[in-house]
This record gives structure tokens, sequence and C-alpha cells, in this order.
């Protein structure tokens, strides 16, 4: 494909960015990277890995001259961070984030971004529960969707973005804000609650029957436990930044859960069976979609982004 944008700068270095930076590197998508992250630490390895060129200690500094800026930081840092690089950024450059709820990240970055830079908000939906700078790999993106909301961009600024995705081998969608935190609430924000609620649950239940619950816990439980060791304080901002929508899968979700335990409390096995029978019809499309595709294994799980 061939290099897409002059100057990349990953604003955040962990997963999300760091994927990109290999993945970058990896089809060739860009001339040069420049990186910043709060910690030392992160800003040290991402050069000892090789997906940066220079890291910044400050933000503003990371942007200058920076074709594309991605920002990749926790949904509840992307305000202030924008507030930072807003008068360092580029004329004609262009302004993306990675962030897991949209309409907030909008509403927070959107006011920062000068006339003449082109801000687009994006979402890959791809991710594992495991965070920060080494964690990230170049294929994360591979056959996964990103998703783009450019609602009145310039459309050529949103046609090089799209081709970067591409590059990376994600397929690109566009959609509205509203839908995209609904879309996401159903099939990600609030599964990733009830994995923290059910293993808070067998939390409880282990100080009863000491190490039974782990010893025996079999593939269900433990797909609950990857998921819900996810980095707490993306899961915070997400919750707290997409509450409508999650709060109103969570009480159509409460229903369901209802009418399971009042089938299961009447012995009505009809009614199960029929759930079950529906629910794997759900999981065989998924399969078919070609959305259940697994990771390389690096010993990371399966992809499960928010
Ligand atoms: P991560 O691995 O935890 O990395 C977050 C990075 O942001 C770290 O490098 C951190 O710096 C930096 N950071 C945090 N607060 C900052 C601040 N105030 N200023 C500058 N840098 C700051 O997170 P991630 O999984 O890559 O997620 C990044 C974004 O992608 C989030 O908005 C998330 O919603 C979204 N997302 C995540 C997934 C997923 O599955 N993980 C999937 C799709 C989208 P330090 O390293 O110095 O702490």
């Amino acid at each position: 494909m061939g290099k897409v944008y002059g100057r990349v700068a990953l604003i955040g270095l962990g997963l999300i960015a760091s994927s990109i930076g290999h993945a970058i590197r990896k089809w060739g998508l860009a001339e040069s990277i420049a990186g910043h992250a709060k910690s030392e630490g992160s800003r040290s390895a991402a050069i000892e890995l090789g997906f940066c060129d220079e890291v910044f200690a400050s933000a503003a500094e990371a942007v200058r001259g920076a074709d594309l800026v991605v920002l990749a930081v926790p949904v509840g840092a992307m305000g202030a961070v924008a507030a930072e690089i807003g008068p360092c950024l580029k004329p004609g450059a262009t302004v993306t984030d990675v962030g897991s709820v949209k309409q907030a990240v909008i509403a927070a970055v959107a006011p920062h971004i000068p006339p003449g830079v082109h801000f687009i908000p994006g979402h890959p939906l791809a991710g594992t529960e495991h965070s920060g700078p080494r964690s990230g790999f170049a294929t994360l993106f591979e056959n996964r969707w990103c998703l783009l909301i450019p609602g009145a961009a310039d459309p050529e600024a949103v046609a090089r973005l799209r081709a970067f995705w591409q590059g990376m081998k994600a397929n690109v969608e566009e959609m509205e804000p509203e839908h995209h935190d609904l879309v996401l609430a159903v099939t990600s924000h609030t599964p990733h609650l009830i994995a923290y609620t059910m293993v808070g649950v067998a939390d409880h239940l282990r100080r009863v029957t000491e190490s039974e619950i782990i010893k025996y816990s079999a593939a269900g439980f433990r797909d609950f436990t990857r998921i819900a060791a996810s980095d707490p304080t993306m899961w915070r901002d997400v919750f707290l930044t997409n509450k409508e929508a999650t709060l109103d899968i969570l009480g159509r979700f409460t229903e369901e859960l209802l009418a399971l335990q009042r089938a299961i409390r009447m012995g009505d096995g009809q009614h199960l069976f029929d759930y079950f029978t529906r629910t794997r019809a759900i999981r065989r499309g998924i399969i078919e979609a070609g959305q259940d595709t697994a990771a390389p294994d690096f010993g990371r799980g399966k992809p499960d982004g928010p």
C-alpha cells in the first residue's frame, strides 16, 4: 500500500497505540512515529521495542509536525490531552482517537481542535485484557472492525484515515456516535460488567469454600476471569462516560435474567431450551461472520476489545 502519512504521533503508548506503531512498521504506513505517555517507563519501552522513533515527555511536543495524531489514552483523559495539544497541531493535520466511547470523547475533544485541523473520531474493535506498551502486536487489527465517526469531516481526510486502517488490515465502517455507544453497550460494555460481577460473586464464595472455585473453574468461568482482568482505569472511564446506553442495556439484561430465573424456579424446561436455542444461533452467526478469529498466541488470550 505504501505510506499513508508522513509523521504519526501516538498519544498514550499502551496496548492500542503500541499495536498501531507495530502495524505502521510492518506495513510501512508512515515515515516516522512520535510518541508520548505519562510515564518515563512507557516512553523508554516504546523506543526499546522500536514502535516509536522519538518520544516526548509532553504531548504538545509530540504532536509538532505530525500529519496524523492518534489519541490512545483512557477515555477520561482525552479532553485534557486535547486541550494540551490543540495549539500545537499542524494546519491540515488529522486528529483521531481510539476511545471505546464516542459521544463523550467528541464532546471533550472537539472544542480543542483548531479550524483547519480535521477531527475524525474512531474506535478499533480489537483488544485483549492486557495493557501497556509491551502488550501490543502488529496483527491486532487484522480482520477486525474499525469504526470511524466522520460527521461533517473533510471527505479526503476521511478517505486517508480509512486507507490507514485498511493498511493495518482492519475493515472500516462509518457510524453515528449515538449508535456506536448503544451498539458497544450491548456487544462489549455490559458483557464486561457482567464478567466483573461474576468474578466478584465467585470471589465472595471462594472465601467460604477456600480455593475450590479457582481449582475447579471450567472454561466458562475462566473466560470471565480473563475479561475481568482488563484495565481498571479504562473500564471505569467507559462506564462513567457511556452511562445512559449501559444502564439501558443493563435494565434489559436484568429483565431477561429474571425471566430465566423464573423459568428455573418453575421448572419450565421449554422456556430454557427455546432461549438457549436462540442464543446458540446468534453464536453461529458470529462465527459465520468471521468475528471470532483467534489472536496470535502470545499468552494474551483471544482478542476481546471494547
Ligand atoms: P493502556 O494499555 O492502559 O494504555 C494507556 C496509555 O495511555 C498508557 O500509555 C498511559 O501512560 C497513557 N495515559 C493515560 N493517561 C494519560 C494522560 N493523562 N496523558 C498522557 N498519557 C496518558 O490502554 P489501551 O488499552 O491502549 O486503551 C487506550 C484507549 O483505547 C482507551 O481509550 C480505550 O478505551 C481504547 N480501546 C481499548 C481497547 C482494549 O481492548 N484495551 C480496545 C479498543 C479501544 P502510562 O503508560 O505512562 O501509564
